[in-house]
């Protein structure tokens, strides 16, 4: 048996729960709305304004989710539809094109506008499509000025990442000819993009590109040579839209974990054909770091019942994760949107008899979470509360948004905020 394959998880690829059934349902669901992405893609994008174009609601979650800055000029706010302009479209647009004068003139560190698009704004119907198009006339070439939406009808937090960047894909400039290059696609911390970038750099697989690129003016290019790795698994859109560039997607399991995160390079080592030599080289030790910090909280975790409510998209990753490096038991797991094709690896890697559900009908799944007695549910902050009041440990899906997770060097942290909410629990029965 060669090194990789003794490192690398002998059933990947078998079945797990590949063929397993998933229950479907549709009824009330308890989700945030894609502006929520918001708060961490104008983090990642350092030049980027992001103008909602909503209510006062989206203007307080905005607020709530991203909390106050003080000291730094904002990069998000929101054009706040008055009743007055529900009356006349023309008046809406107008006063929109006002407020991104005012704003651009105020503010010449600005490269790239987002016009985002609520449920107020779609149901006026005020096509941001055209304004953007507009806007972009106007202000080019020192802005360019982009929309999607953030809407909450039938979307779920994180599809608002997934809206910008599929919104990004056009304006790529196109690779010349059919040059080689690795695109890593999703909005990852800086700290776990130049960890990936060493280790690529080790394996020899490269140009190594991000999309979101930090800055505006360094969008990443794209072509026929392209091969894309996706580092978060809600980016359906995105993938189609870098598909019709001609880029193709390499697919792997997540880089969550130790065992993720190997798959995942080894997928674009595979590509690149880097021999197994050199990539037990490169990954050894990083994997046995991460292994090594994930030992101490299996000890506490082995064992646990995990339920997941449908909420970030990523729950099919974690509980691969926590089924397989840390020994918890995955009663079900639901997910807003199960991608069959981008959770492949994922799903054949996850434990057989594991009850996959997706979308929501909220009242049916807290009865059967009660019923199930989890030792941790994973659900929204709208759940958690209540839940926690029933005497149940939760854990707050967005927080696996917010935190670097990915990658070998932040795998004891991803257990460790699986254990925090476990612990605590244990504090207050004592
Ligand atoms: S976009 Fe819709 S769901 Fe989101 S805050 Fe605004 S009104 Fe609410």
């Amino acid at each position: 048996m060669s090194a990789i394959a003794a490192s690398l998880p002998t059933d990947a690829g078998a079945a797990g729960c590949g063929d397993a059934p998933v229950l479907r349902e549709r009824g009330q669901r308890e989700v945030f709305c894609g502006l929520t992405g918001i708060v961490w893609l104008h983090r990642k994008i350092q030049d980027a304004f992001f103008l909602v174009v909503g209510s006062r609601t989206c203007a307080h979650l905005l607020q709530s989710a991203a909390g106050v800055m003080i000291f730094a000029e904002p990069r998000f706010a929101t054009a706040i539809i008055e009743e007055r302009d529900l009356a006349g479209l023309a008046d809406a647009n107008e006063e929109l094109d006002r407020v991104v004068a005012r704003l651009l003139g105020r503010r010449p560190d600005i490269r790239m506008l987002f016009l985002v698009g609520s449920c107020p704004s779609e149901v006026i119907k005020l096509d941001l499509a055209r304004a953007a198009q507009r806007l972009s006339q106007r202000h080019m070439p020192a802005v360019r000025v982009l929309h999607f939406s953030g809407s909450g009808i039938e979307t779920t937090f994180t599809q608002g990442e997934d809206a910008c960047l599929a919104a990004l894909v056009p304006e790529m400039p196109a690779e010349p000819g059919s040059a080689r290059s690795l695109l890593v696609v999703g909005a990852l911390a800086e700290v776990v993009e130049d960890q990936f970038l060493r280790l690529f750099a080790a394996l020899g697989v490269g140009p190594v590109r991000f999309l979101p690129a930090r800055r505006a003016a360094d969008l990443p290019a794209v072509g026929s040579g392209t091969r894309y790795l996706l580092a978060q698994p809600f980016l359906a859109e995105t993938a189609r839209a870098l598909d019709a560039r001609g880029a193709r997607r390499i697919p792997a399991p997540f880089p969550l974990g130790a065992e993720g995160t190997t798959l995942w390079l080894h997928a674009a080592a595979q590509e690149w054909g880097v021999g197994e030599r050199t990539f037990r080289e490169a990954t050894t030790i990083g994997e046995q770091r991460a292994r090594h910090a994930l030992l101490r909280r299996r000890e506490r975790l082995s064992g646990q019942r995990v339920f997941f409510f449908p909420d970030s998209q990523l729950e099919v990753p974690l509980a691969r994760f926590l089924a397989r490096e840390l020994g918890m038991v995955p009663l079900e797991v639901g997910t807003p949107y199960l991608h069959r094709e981008h959770l492949a690896e994922e799903l054949a890697l996850l434990p057989p008899g594991v009850m996959l559900s997706e979308g929501q009908h909220v009242e049916n799944q807290l009865d059967r979470c009660r019923a199930a007695r989890p030792d941790l549910t994973v659900c929204g902050l709208g759940l958690a509360n209540p839940l926690e009041a029933e005497g149940l440990a939760t854990k707050w899906s967005i927080e696996l948004v917010f935190t670097p997770i990915q990658g070998y060097e932040q795998a004891g942290d991803l257990a460790e905020l699986f254990l925090r909410p476990l612990a605590r629990r244990a504090r207050l029965e004592v």
